[in-house]
């Protein structure tokens, strides 16, 4: 369940040191090298999974309240007022180590604009019918 080419593997394994926040059997929490902002973490599973649609459902039903009790700590110890909960998957989508991860981005008040988006202007009709297009697939 380890890629011996893959770097966040070695990381939440403990094969190379990392600012570590928090480690439990499935798990090991570690500050961004590149932050977006002060305290910037990822929550990193200790087996390898490419992304989100590869993670295993017991890991993925764990990831999203740690990510809460993350933000809620960084919350009480950084002094941030809210946090972003991001996870990338493929290249497009902005993913850039192939090993499914989370992001925890603290955002401190009067803090630089972050993931945002134009919002668009679909018809009803648009909707429906990209609605329909995924609802086929799943
Ligand atoms: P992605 O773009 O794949 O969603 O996010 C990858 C993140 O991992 C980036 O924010 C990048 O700064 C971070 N990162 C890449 N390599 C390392 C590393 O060796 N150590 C740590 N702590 N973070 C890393
Ligand atoms: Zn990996």
């Amino acid at each position: 369940m380890k890629d011996d080419n893959c770097i966040f593997c070695k990381i939440a394994n403990g094969e190379i040191p990392s600012s570590t926040i928090y480690e439990d059997e499935d798990f090991r929490v570690i500050l961004d090298l590149g932050p977006a902002s002060r305290g910037h973490a990822l929550i990193l599973p200790k087996n390898h999974y490419q992304d989100v649609c590869a993670l295993d459902d017991s890991v993925a039903a764990k990831a999203l309240p740690l990510a809460a009790k993350i933000g809620a700590a960084m919350k009480k110890a950084l002094g941030c007022s809210g946090f972003n909960v991001v996870q990338n998957n493929g290249r497009s989508a902005g993913q850039t180590v192939f090993h499914f991860h989370v992001h925890i981005i603290p955002r401190y008040d009067g803090g630089p604009e972050m993931v945002s988006w134009k919002p668009g202007e679909p018809t009803k009709e648009e909707l429906s019918e990209t609605a329909e297009l995924i609802r086929n697939e799943l």
